[in-house]
Parts: C-alpha cells; sequence; structure tokens
C-alpha cells in the first residue's frame, strides 16, 4: 500500500508482525490516529523498507518466523535510519525476562499481548511526540558540537556538591585530550596550563569554585606534543537559595589565531617594516614607561636623538633602494654597536638598559636606561659615531656614513617623553650646526658642572699622547739610618688650561672610563726610567714605589706590561714597589693574591697602601705577600696628641712587625710625629716634614745633596 500525495506529511508507521490479522488491526488502529503505514511480514523485510522508506514509528513483533523481533531491532538500530526510531515490541509474553530482552535489543518500549489497541493509539502517538523532542535534541546537539568546533569553542560544567564536571568533545579537542579519556576535572585542566600562568588558572578557579560570578581569564596550555595554545576560560556560578554556589558552568575557547592575529598587528603597529626597530609609537611609550620607573627610584634617563648627515643626498644620489639598504645596514650596526656598550659601561645592571628605535627616515632614538652617571651617555654616544666610522659597502658603492646626536636627559632637560624628544632633537640640530659628526647635549645640561666632567674626559683622553703628564717623587726616610731609600711616584696632570691637577681630582674618572690602565702604564714606565737615571748617575740605589689603581691592577694586561717595562727600562725588580690599597685586596681576593704572588716572583715589592681606612682583618693580611704597610696619614696626623690615634698607629706598627711586614708612615709633619714613629720602631717616613713630592729635577737635586750621608731636612 502507498500513502497517497496528500497524506505524505502524515507519520509513517511500519508494522512488522507475521500474523496478517494483528497487522490488519494495527493498521486500522494506526491510520486511525493518523499515521500512514507500511507493513512487513519479517525481520529481513522490515530492515529494507527501513532503509529504503525511513518510518518514524516501528511496531515490532517478538515472535516471528527467520529473525526474531529481538534480533530484527538490533540490526535496525544498527542502521542510520533506524538510529533513532522509536520502536514499540510487541511482546506476547508478559515476563520480565523478554521485556528486558527487549529493552536491551534497543526497543524503546514494549506492549505485552493480547493488546488493548485503542490504548496502543494514544501510547503510540506519545512515542512519536517524544522521538521527535529527542531527534530535535540530537539534532541541536550536533548542532551546537559542529559550531563549537568550527568556533573553537568548548563548554564546561561542575557541580561543587557531586564534584563531577562535564567537558564538551572541543573542550577536550582544545585541551588536548581525546574526548571523553579523562574525567572532566579541575586537575586535569591545570595539567595542561602553561606553568608560567598555572598561577592565574588557578586563582581565577579558585575565585569561581567559591561562587564569585564571572570570571574570565586568558592564559597559554601546552598540549602534548609541545604546541602551546592561548584559551579564553570564561565561567559562571549558580548558587542555591542560600546563596551556596552550585553548579559552575562555562566555556573554554581557543583564541590561539586571534593571539596571532593580534601579535602581529601589534608588530605592525609598534615596528618600523624596514629596519624592525621599535617606531616613534613604541620608543614614546617604552619612554614614559621608564620616566615612570626613573621618577619612582630617583634615576636619571637619557634620550639620544640621531640623524644621519647628509643621508638625502644618497637617496637622491643612489637611489631609494640603495637609501633603504643602508638603513637597515646603519640599524644593525646601531644595534650591534649598543649592545656591546651594553656589556661594557653596564654591566651591573640586570635590566636590558638600552632601547633603540627609528622614528622616521634617517632619525633613530635610543633610549638610556639605568645611567649612574650622565657621562654613561657621551660614553654612548661616542661610541655610535665609531661605530659609523667603518664605511658601508652595499654592492659597489661604498658609503661613509656620520650622525649628529643630541641627548636629552631627565630630570634636568624634561619630565614627558615629548619634552625629552624634543630638546634631543634640538641638540641634535645644534650639533649639525656645529658641524656634524658630533654630539650635543641639551641646553640645561651643557651648563651643568658635569659638562666639565665630561669635557675632562675627553682632555685626559688626549694627555698622554700631548704629553701632559709628569711625575713628583715624594722622598722616603728610612728613620734607623736616616738615609733617603727611596721615593713614591705622584703623578700631575700639567693641563694647558687649568694649570696643575692633582691627581685626586682625574683619577677616579680614570678609573671609571677604564683610562688608568694606559695612565698607569705610562707612570710604571716613566717611575722605571727615573730611578734607572739616577741610578746611571750614580747616585746611591733606592727603588721607587708606583701606585696601581683597581681597574689597572685587574687588568689582563698588568703582568706582560710590568714584565715588557722592567726590560726595556733595564731596572732590577727589587727596586721597584707597587702599592696597592688596603680595599683592593680585600675584594675578589684569590685573582688578587695570584697577581700579587706573580709580581712578588718577578722580584718586586709590594705595600699596602692607606692602611687603616679598609676593614681587612688580619688573618688575611697574612696571606699576602707583602713587604711594607703605609699606615695611613689620618692616624699620623694627630699622633701624638689624640691619644686614640696613637694607640692606633702603635698597634698597627706592633701588629705589622709581627707579621714581618716593614711600616711606612705616611704624611708625617711634624717632629713630634717623627719622634713617635721612631720610638714605636717604624722604620720608614714620609711627609711634608721630610719633602713634599719634588719635581724630577729638584729630586735628584736632594738625592745629590744628601747622598750616602743622613738626611738633613734643615740642610736643603
Ligand atoms: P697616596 O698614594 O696615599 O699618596 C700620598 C698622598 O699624600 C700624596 O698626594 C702626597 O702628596 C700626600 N702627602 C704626602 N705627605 C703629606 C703630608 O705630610 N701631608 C699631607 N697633607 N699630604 C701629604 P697626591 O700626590 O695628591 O696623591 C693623592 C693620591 O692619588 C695618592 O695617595 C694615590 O692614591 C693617588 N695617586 C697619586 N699618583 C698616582 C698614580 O700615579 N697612580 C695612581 N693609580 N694613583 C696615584
Ligand atoms: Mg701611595
Ligand atoms: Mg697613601
Amino acid at each position: 500500500m502507498h500513502p497517497s500525495e496528500a497524506n505524505a506529511l502524515l507519520p509513517l508507521a511500519l508494522v512488522v508482525d507475521d500474523d496478517a490479522t494483528i497487522r490488519m488491526i494495527a493498521t486500522q488502529t494506526l491510520v486511525q490516529h493518523g499515521f500512514r503505514i507500511l507493513e512487513a511480514a519479517d525481520g529481513e523485510q522490515a530492515l529494507v523498507l527501513i532503509e529504503r522508506d525511513q518510518p518514524d514509528l516501528i511496531l515490532l513483533d517478538v515472535i516471528m518466523p527467520g529473525i526474531d523481533g529481538y534480533e530484527t531491532c538490533r540490526r535496525l538500530r544498527a542502521l542510520p535510519a533506524g538510529r533513532h526510531v522509536p520502536v514499540l515490541m510487541l511482546t506476547g509474553l508478559d515476563d520480565l525476562d523478554s521485556i528486558n530482552h527487549a529493552y536491551e535489543a534497543g526497543a524503546t518500549d514494549f506492549a505485552a499481548k493480547p493488546i488493548n489497541w485503542a490504548v496502543l493509539g494514544h501510547r503510540v502517538r506519545y512515542m512519536l511526540r517524544a522521538a521527535e523532542a529527542f531527534k530535535g535534541l540530537v539534532e541541536s546537539q550536533a548542532l551546537l558540537s559542529s559550531t563549537q568546533r568550527i568556533a573553537r569553542l568548548g563548554s564546561w560544567s561542575w557541580h561543587m556538591v557531586t564534584e563531577r564536571g562535564q567537558w564538551s568533545e572541543e573542550a577536550y579537542r582544545i585541551l588536548g585530550y581525546e574526548p571523553g579519556t579523562v574525567p572532566a576535572s579541575v586537575h586535569n585542566y591545570l595539567a595542561r596550563v602553561h606553568p608560567e600562568e598555572s598561577g592565574q588558572a588557578r586563582e581565577a578557579i579558585r575565585e569561581l569554585l567559591s561562587g564569585k560570578n564571572m570570571v574570565e581569564v586568558t592564559h597559554r596550555i601546552t598540549v602534548p606534543g609541545g604546541e602551546e595554545r592561548h584559551v579564553k576560560l570564561h565561567g559562571e556560578v549558580r548558587c542555591d537559595d542560600h546563596g551556596r554556589p552550585m553548579h559552575a558552568y562555562g566555556t573554554i575557547q581557543d583564541i590561539t589565531a586571534a593571539k596571532e592575529v593580534e601579535e602581529r598587528i601589534r608588530h605592525l603597529a609598534y615596528f618600523d617594516g624596514l629596519t624592525e626597530l621599535p617606531n616613534r609609537h613604541f620608543f614614546i611609550e617604552n619612554v614614559a614607561k621608564a620616566l615612570h620607573h626613573a621618577k619612582r627610584h630617583g634615576r636619571v634617563l637619557g634620550v639620544l636623538s640621531m640623524d644621519l648627515d647628509q643621508f638625502k643626498r644618497i637617496n637622491d644620489t643612489l637611489g631609494h633602494t640603495i637609501g633603504d639598504r643602508l638603513l637597515q645596514a646603519v640599524a644593525g650596526r646601531l644595534r650591534d654597536g649598543i649592545r656591546a656598550q651594553d656589556t661594557l659601561a653596564l654591566a651591573e645592571s640586570d635590566a636590558p638598559p638600552l632601547g633603540l628605535a627609528r622614528l622616521g627616515g634617517d632619525e633613530f632614538c635610543i633610549l638610556l636606561t639605568e645611567i649612574t652617571q650622565f657621562h654613561d651617555t657621551a660614553r654612548v654616544a661616542r661610541r655610535i659615531l665609531e661605530s659609523l666610522a667603518e664605511p658601508f659597502k652595499l654592492d659597489d658603492n661604498e658609503l661613509f656614513v656620520t650622525t649628529s646626536i643630541g641627548i636629552a636627559l631627565f630630570p634636568s632637560d624634561g619630565d614627558t617623553p615629548e619634552a625629552l624628544i624634543k630638546n634631543a632633537d634640538a641638540a641634535m640640530y645644534y650639533a649639525k650646526s656645529q658641524g656634524r659628526n658630533n654630539y650635543q647635549f641639551y641646553g640645561k645640561t651643557m651648563n651643568s658642572r658635569a659638562l666639565e666632567k665630561l669635557a675632562m674626559e675627553s682632555q685626559l683622553r688626549k694627555a698622554i699622547e700631548r704629553s701632559e703628564f709628569e711625575l713628583h717623587f715624594q722622598p722616603k726616610l728610612d728613620l734607623r739610618s736616616g738615609r733617603v731609600s727611596g721615593a713614591e711616584a705622584l703623578i700631575r696632570w700639567r693641563h694647558p688650561e687649568l694649570g696643575m691637577v692633582p691627581p685626586i681630582d682625574f683619577i677616579p674618572l680614570a678609573e671609571e672610563s677604564g683610562l688608568i690602565v694606559p695612565i698607569g702604564e705610562w707612570v710604571l714606565r716613566a717611575a722605571c726610567e727615573q730611578n734607572k737615571l739616577w741610578q746611571a748617575r750614580g747616585l746611591p740605589p733606592i727603588h721607587v714605589a708606583v701606585n696601581v689603581s683597581s681597574p689597572h691592577f685587574r687588568h689582563s694586561g698588568l703582568l706582560p706590561t710590568v714584565a715588557r717595562i722592567l726590560h726595556e727600562t733595564g731596572l732590577p725588580p727589587h727596586c721597584v714597589e707597587v702599592e696597592v690599597t688596603e680595599s683592593m685586596l680585600m675584594d675578589d681576593m684569590e685573582t688578587t693574591l695570584a697577581t700579587l704572588h706573580k709580581l712578588k716572583d718577578m722580584g718586586l715589592r709590594l705595600a699596602i697602601d692607606d692602611f687603616g681606612t679598609g676593614y681587612s682583618s688580619l688573618s688575611y693580611l697574612k696571606r699576602f705577600p707583602l713587604d711594607a704597610l703605609k699606615v695611613d696619614r689620618s692616624f699620623v696626623k694627630d699622633t701624638p696628641a689624640a691619644t686614640d690615634d696613637a694607640a692606633i698607629t702603635s698597634a698597627i706598627i706592633a701588629m705589622a712587625h709581627s707579621l714581618k711586614l716593614e711600616v711606612v708612615a705616611e704624611g708625617v709633619e711634624t717632629t713630634a710625629q717623627l719622634e713617635f714613629l721612631k720610638a714605636r720602631g717604624c722604620e720608614y717616613a714620609q711627609g711634608y716634614l721630610i719633602s713634599r713630592p719634588l719635581a724630577a729635577d729638584d729630586f735628584i737635586a736632594l738625592l745629590t745633596k744628601t747622598g750616602d750621608q743622613p738626611f738633613d731636612r734643615n740642610a736643603r
């Protein structure tokens, strides 16, 4: 029987029974309840019809020839068309076993024979309605699942009371689990969270479970295989009538792709496409951040603005392609130069101290944070100028580039990014007007005293080649024999404008800038040459003491230089005494010890200078191969009047002797001091009482006059 066109919208029921009478009654009943009907006399035929016509409901007899109702049911459930169709089984036997059997085979419901047909009609209508609802649910679940897949959005829920959770398939997949293979638990969730962000994720979940409605957190997860994903977890909580959190639910979304796009956009917005350096926008933000930090911690900041000199000419004559490549090359050199600088002058700071940016065209900017002194910025500027000195080779072109640099500082020259950049620019234009290829500070800073220091540094640099240094010699008196037994070489700088500059005014600067190494070498050589000269003139042999600064002492070139100078001047090593300060001995003891031993092995004398000002302990002092100890002037000064100082001086002398060290008293100015020291067994004295430091010629005159005779200060 085929349904007519008009009936085509009615639900289709399949009646499966080997008994034709039952089929007929069933058909009549169902037609009355608004069904179209298909009939099958056995299981095989039923399966064929199900596949072909996809009925909306099946009435299925249990006992039939061929495959029985149970088996038919089992098989039809395996067909796509039969998976969800409601099946009512007509069991002849009203016992529990066959009812169980029917359900196991996949029946939706059963009716025991003899059938109450009037009731059955209503029952199938009801079944059909439930099936439709179920179908709708299945469909919407399938739809939800594919929507979740497309949106990379999973859903989850958690019951606080049962401590059971649920994840949608997509939630499993996002977290890198095969759906359903692990319990949907907080533990399994956290297992995937990136270790660096587990704190945030934990906190969000804790808040949620303790009842905070609406939580949203974005974090990374790591899935098996190592892939990293960005996810956004969103959660809400439902509470019971007493406000106790009962049920948490929400979504988890894989936002990796969005993050990547965001990152790409950020890069476009913040970086210069040509050089890959940060752009103006980014630079300003960085300066703002650095300013914030500097204001809070009382730090100095420097902004360097630079503009290539006559870049336009290169662009115009060689074309924009070469111009662009030149900019890239310049950016590269700046980057490298700054990195090197980074590890040189600013080695102590751990924060990244430098920010290079291209502000547009041939304009670059550098942010210097963590600078301790303002001439650190000048040092960077100088390095930049030096780094550009080498020509750039692009194809067959050899291009020479110079730049003009302007420097503005926080706090003196401005306290906003805009002001600092503007003032650095102004200084840069000033540098251009000064003939290019140089750097200038913004006005206010230029007036500061600090600039004098800066000028000093650059003058100091040239002082050696201009022979502006000289050595003065202060005699050292042997208190036992009364003879001059040595001299301390003390440097002086004869500055073209400032006149004689004392060491205290330039040694610290030389140490800071590293210039102390060449200067120290010059001192050593000049002192040895002088001593050799005295000996050559037949003057009584004396030793010359040379002060060696900490950075020079730690410089790897020290030992070879000493050896070379001794060799070249031909001065016996025991005629040279190296003075190191007490504080130098105490830091980095092992290296110091090794260097001292090597100097000792070479035959030099070693003395500890300014003793009493540091904090050396006796037990340490014992370890150093020293010959002499120089008592600091501050103790000698008020001796013997001040009993404290006298006591300390006495104690130092006694202690030195117990360590088999000779004692030199510094800064002896009065006879009372001298007598006191003599009485305490101090071996040597140095000071204005005996003589001020003398220029080389004066010192020769003094030595010549005294000769081998005991020194008589009144006879000078
Ligand atoms: P220092 O090594 O302790 O040298 C002794 C200083 O005391 C000298 O000062 C000397 O002129 C001064 N002086 C000597 N006797 C008296 C005195 O009776 N009364 C007073 N008030 N002062 C006296 P100067 O030459 O100004 O040197 C100061 C410091 O500079 C030296 O202290 C030394 O640490 C350093 N220095 C000098 N020359 C050199 C050098 O060639 N290399 C290095 N690295 N440092 C040097
Ligand atoms: Mg000294
Ligand atoms: Mg001293």
